[in-house]
């Protein structure tokens, strides 16, 4: 069955590395129905805002869908079109995977996936300043909020992801220790529901600033790891920069409502038109929609492709160090799809 789903292409580099990854998505035999919709700057140049309600509408059709960096408009009193899309579709879990793929880094063996939770927390905005005396901003107050119900479905999401995965081990992150009430509920959650796992997946708890020590001196000892907001955000960055950084880090973002798959990075306006963008995040982030829709035969090979060509075919961009064109790059995987 062919499965509708949504195309941002995005601004700046966007276009170009949709482009390859629709083209290896092609050589590889999967059917997507496209509707192409649009986002950031390239709305607003079209329809005068960055999240069109015909793009909103096409997500809740389709429930899925597959974005490409959209730019912030500075200013002018946008919303973030991110922060929309989460409100919107519900998105609870921001998934970041990281793996070492090219030869000769720091950290050969990393393979690790962080969960992160993505409407609670230290992000609800809640977030204050107060008058006191003749200063208007003496005071600074943000508050934190986490529930059982939050806790539980993104520990129980993190669970479900090892297992349909593969994976060994959950990695239960928290500051449980200071922050007794919030970070100790998100604990007592997620120890909660590791139970039923038990025997099927192994989970273990760490604190927040040891795990950021541990995962660069040691980082092959983390398979899964689930988090609350703040520390996922931070983790999810750490991590990308054991293994080469931007042009490789996918994310998903997966809700109740929708699940939308992204690159991690940015429009990169500094190298926008010049055909020199990497576009292995997007692909990497197209593998994961296929798993979410259950073609994990073809997202395995599209990631297979992908690391041949940058490991065995020594086919690079010039961010790893190559000369290849996003172009180059695209029809290599395409070749080993
Ligand atoms: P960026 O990620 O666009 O670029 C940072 C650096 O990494 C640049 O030097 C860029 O050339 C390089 N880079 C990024 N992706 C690359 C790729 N695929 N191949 C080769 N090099 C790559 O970050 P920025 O410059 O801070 O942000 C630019 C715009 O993107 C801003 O408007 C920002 O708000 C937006 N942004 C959007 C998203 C998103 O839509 N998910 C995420 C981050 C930033």
């Amino acid at each position: 069955m062919i499965k509708e789903a949504t195309l941002i292409a995005g601004d700046g580099i966007g276009p170009e590395i949709t482009k390859a990854t629709l083209q290896v998505l092609d050589a590889l035999g999967v059917k997507f129905d496209w509707d192409e919709q649009y986002g950031g700057m390239t709305a607003v140049e079209k329809a005068g805002t960055p999240l069109p309600n015909a793009t909103l509408d096409s997500i809740k059709r389709t429930k899925l869908a597959l974005k490409g960096p959209l730019t912030t408009p500075v200013g002018g009193g946008y919303r973030s079109v991110n922060v929309a899309l989460r409100q919107e579709f519900d998105l609870y879990a921001n998934v970041r995977p990281t793996k070492s793929i090219v030869p000769g880094g720091k950290f050969p063996n990393v393979d690790l996936v962080i969960i992160r939770e993505n409407t609670e927390g230290l992000y609800v905005g809640l977030d204050f300043t107060f008058k006191i005396a003749g200063d208007r901003r003496a005071l600074a107050q943000a508050m934190s909020i986490v529930t059982r119900e939050g806790s539980d479905r993104i520990a129980r999401f993190a669970f479900e992801y090892a297992k349909t995965h593969g994976r060994k081990k959950v990695t239960i992150v928290h500051k449980a220790n200071i922050l007794k009430a919030t970070s100790g509920l998100f604990l007592e959650s997620a120890r909660f529901i590791a139970k039923e796992y038990e025997g099927v997946i192994a989970s273990e708890d760490k604190i927040v600033d040891n795990t950021a020590m541990q995962l660069v001196i040691k980082p092959e000892q983390f398979d899964v790891i689930v988090t609350t907001n703040l520390f996922g955000d931070i983790l999810s960055d750490e991590a990308a920069g054991l293994v080469g950084g931007l042009g490789l880090a996918p994310g998903a973002n997966i809700g109740t409502r929708a699940a939308i798959f992204e690159a991690v990075h940015g429009s990169a306006p500094d190298i926008a038109g010049q055909g020199i963008a990497n576009p292995t995040a997007l692909m990497f982030a197209a593998a994961m929609m296929l798993d979410h829709v259950g073609e994990l035969e073809a997202a395995g090979r599209l990631r297979r492709a992908v690391e041949t060509v940058i490991v065995k075919d020594n086919v690079r961009t010039k961010d790893l160090g190559g000369s290849a064109s996003t172009a180059d790059f695209a029809s290599a995987v395409a070749r080993r799809a």
